[in-house]
C-alpha cells in the first residue's frame, strides 16, 4: 500500500485557538492535508480538504466562519488538482473517509461521485444538530447524494489490518483517526484534528475549538499510547511537520 500526502488548502487562524498562551494578535498558518492510500482493493482518500471556491470567495462558501479561518491557499492547493498531478481523477477514488465534517476536512466531498463515504455516526448527527453551521458544519460540503456509511466503533476497512479507522472523539463528537500499516515505512496514525499540532500532544494542551475537553484528553492519551507503540503521528494542522513530510508523488510505502 502506498500513501501520498496531498495539499488540501491552507488557513490562517489565531494562534491562541491552538495554544492559549499565545497573544491574541498572533496568527498561525496551517496546512490542510488529505491522504491518499492506494490499497490493492481500492483507492482511499482520508479527508478532502477545502473547496477550491474558498480561494476566491471564502465568505460565499463559509459565511462568517471565513473570518476566523481565513483561506490563504493558491488556486492549485486542493485535492482535485493534487490527484491530477498523480494522474488520477475523482473517478479513481473508491472510498472517502472523513475524519470529521468540518469544512476543511470534507470541502471537496462532492467531487467524488463514484466513492463510498465513511464517517462516524455521531459526526453525522452533529452536522445535522442545532447551530451546526456556527459549529463549522456547512451543508454544501457534507450533504452529498453519495452513500455514506456511519460507523460506530473501530473499522478495519479491507479486513486485512492495513487500514483501521479509530474513533478519537473530543475535537468533535465523531472525530476519526486512521492507522495505516505500510510494508517499508511502518505504521502511521493520521490523527486529524484529534491532535492539531505536535505541541498539543507533547504539552497536553487542549485547543479552544474543542467540543469536549475530557473526551479530547482521553483521545490524546490514546494517541500517545499509539505513538509509543512505534507509529508515526501525522497531525491535523502542524506547519512544522508539514515541511518535513514527503508529499505528492513522493510516497510512503
Ligand atoms: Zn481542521
Amino acid at each position: 500500500m502506498k500513501m501520498h500526502i496531498l495539499n488540501g488548502g491552507r488557513l490562517r487562524m489565531r494562534k491562541s485557538v491552538y495554544l492559549p498562551e499565545a497573544d491574541r494578535s498572533e496568527t498561525i498558518d496551517l496546512p490542510v492535508s488529505c491522504v491518499l492510500l492506494r490499497h490493492s482493493q481500492g483507492n482511499v482518500l482520508f479527508d478532502t480538504g477545502c473547496h477550491p471556491d474558498t480561494v476566491e470567495n471564502a465568505e460565499g462558501r463559509w459565511g462568517a466562519m471565513a473570518r476566523a479561518m481565513k483561506p490563504i491557499a493558491g488556486p492549485e492547493d486542493n485535492v482535485v488538482s493534487e490527484l491530477a498531478k498523480l494522474g488520477l481523477t475523482p473517478e479513481n477514488i473508491d472510498v472517502v473517509v472523513n475524519s470529521h465534517l468540518h469544512s476543511d476536512h470534507c470541502g471537496c466531498n462532492a467531487f467524488f461521485k463514484r466513492a463510498s463515504f465513511f464517517c462516524h455516526y455521531k459526526e453525522l448527527e452533529a452536522a445535522q444538530g442545532p447551530d451546526a453551521v456556527q459549529k463549522g458544519y456547512i451543508p454544501a460540503d457534507w450533504q452529498t447524494p453519495m452513500p455514506t456509511e456511519a460507523i460506530q466503533g473501530e473499522r478495519d476497512l479491507f479486513g486485512d489490518g492495513r487500514l483501521l479507522l479509530l474513533p478519537l472523539p473530543g475535537h468533535t463528537p465523531g472525530t476519526l483517526g486512521a492507522l495505516a500499516t505500510l510494508s517499508r515505512d511502518g505504521t502511521f496514525l493520521m490523527a486529524a484534528d484529534a491532535i492539531a499540532l505536535r505541541d498539543n500532544l507533547d504539552r497536553e494542551i487542549m485547543p479552544r475549538n474543542t467540543w469536549d475537553p475530557d473526551a479530547a484528553m482521553n483521545s490524546l492519551q490514546e494517541v500517545k499510547r499509539i505513538e509509543k507503540s512505534g507509529a508515526k503521528v501525522i497531525f491535523g494542522h502542524d506547519p512544522v511537520q508539514w515541511t518535513e513530510l514527503r508529499k505528492g508523488e513522493d510516497a510512503y510505502e
